[in-house]
């Protein structure tokens, strides 16, 4: 019987992909895990249970495939998979103690921002925000920090963090980091290689990929901290179901070639904007325009799926290319194989005060695109047509 070891360095990242977490099942050799719907699992004895298989909160064999193939992945000990992505940052703060200081970074997912802000802060824990794109920043962080907490590519305006001097810097004061990968998908960026100690996913995104699915994971570096990850994981219950890791697993195995479409897709779309009349600016990681390219192209293996725009004329403008797409569908989320538009000022933002919104330059007339692996040409000319009622 041939075996493939998906955490076997040699092999590239998309033979890793198709095969993570999962070996051909013994009995019948299914290459995909069965969906294990079952709550429980039958003893042989009192606590004797079959290959430590009690309760499947605790254990699952569909979702632990799901959880060993990221940890493959990310390059990490030990994934969790959770119910949600939000399920997934709350079971990370859980491992922290009351008045611990977080320090996160200032461009955070509108949910992140308010499950920090208006439930752990009232739990006890401290948040503190900065502009973690700034190295100067990164070298002084205060000295109390237990944890760093940021995205890099951030939503929607797609500022990178330098991830070697964010980690430096937190080992600096002794804090340890976590890193939400959701933008860049481990397709593109691997955080623990350079270093950190914990990667973020919403799952529902990239991971998935199908638009089908909502899920979170965590990704851990080291045995000890996947000790308290899954003490807290088991104890606080939001795990991923069975059917939700399947799907999900389903997903990942095609990540490599979907995210080669969404970056070359979204590459184009970008060159294309930024050379049209009525476009006012564009913000993609692989623009030379972009404030943090150099940083993107050292620490990422290409610049992802995701883009924004500014159109000459404010919001009004904007709301008339949203509703003259066609191929682009008006809806929140991302990473799917579907492109979609929003506008993240009176939509996945609009939780952010506009004051606010105004201060980290989210303006009413900026566009983001999910660029999904559709044709490029059918894109391209799905904009092209929109601009022209702008
Ligand atoms: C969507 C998203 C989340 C939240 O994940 P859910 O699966 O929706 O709970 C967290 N971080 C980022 C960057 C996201 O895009």
């Amino acid at each position: 019987m041939t075996t493939t070891h998906s955490d076997d360095d040699s092999l590239g990242f998309g033979t890793r992909t198709v095969h993570a977490g999962w070996e051909p099942d013994p009995l019948t050799g299914a290459v995909m895990p069965p969906v294990y719907l079952t709550s429980t699992y039958v003893q042989d004895a009192p606590a004797e249970p079959r290959n430590g298989y009690e309760y499947s909160r605790t254990q699952n064999p569909t979702r632990f495939a799901l959880e060993r193939a990221l940890a493959e992945l990310e390059g990490g000990a030990r994934g969790f998979a959770f119910a949600s992505g939000m399920a997934a940052i709350h079971t990370l703060l859980l491992t922290l103690e009351r008045d611990d200081l977080v320090v996160a970074g200032d461009d955070l997912y509108g949910g992140t921002h308010r499950l920090f802000g208006r439930i752990e802060a009232r739990l006890g824990l401290r948040f503190h925000y900065v502009d973690t794109t700034d190295p100067a920043v990164l070298a002084d962080l205060p000295a109390d920090t237990r944890l760093l907490y940021l995205e890099t590519p951030t939503n929607p305006l797609l500022k990178v963090t330098p991830l070697a001097a964010a980690i430096e810097g937190a080992r600096r004061v002794g804090a340890e980091v976590a890193v939400d990968n959701t933008f860049a998908s481990p397709a593109l960026q691997n955080p623990i290689a350079l270093g950190a100690d914990v990667v973020v996913h919403s799952t529902t995104k990239y991971v998935a990929g199908h638009s089908d699915v909502v899920g979170g994971a965590l990704v851990v570096a080291d045995a000890e901290r996947a000790e308290a990850v899954a003490f807290h994981q088991n104890s606080a219950g939001a795990v991923a179901a069975p059917f939700d890791s399947f799907l999900t697993l389903r997903g990942l195995r095609t990540l490599e070639v979907r995210m080669q479409r969404h970056c070359e897709n979204a590459r184009r779309l970008a060159r294309f904007l930024e050379a049209h009349p009525k476009v006012e600016s564009v913000i993609y990681p692989g623009l030379a325009s972009h404030p943090q390219h150099e940083v993107a192209a050292a620490q990422m293996r290409d610049f992802g799926g995701m883009l924004c725009f500014e159109v000459v004329g404010g919001e009004a403008a904007a709301r008339r290319v949203v509703a003259a797409l066609r191929v682009f569908q008006l809806a929140e989320s991302l990473g799917g194989v579907e492109s979609l538009v929003e506008l993240p000022g009176p939509m996945t933002h609009a939780s952010v005060p506009p004051e606010r919104r105004r201060e980290l330059g989210i303006g009413d007339g900026l566009v983001r695109l999910s660029v999904g692996i559709e044709d490029g040409a059918d894109l391209e000319a799905d904009l092209a047509r929109a601009l022209r009622t702008a």
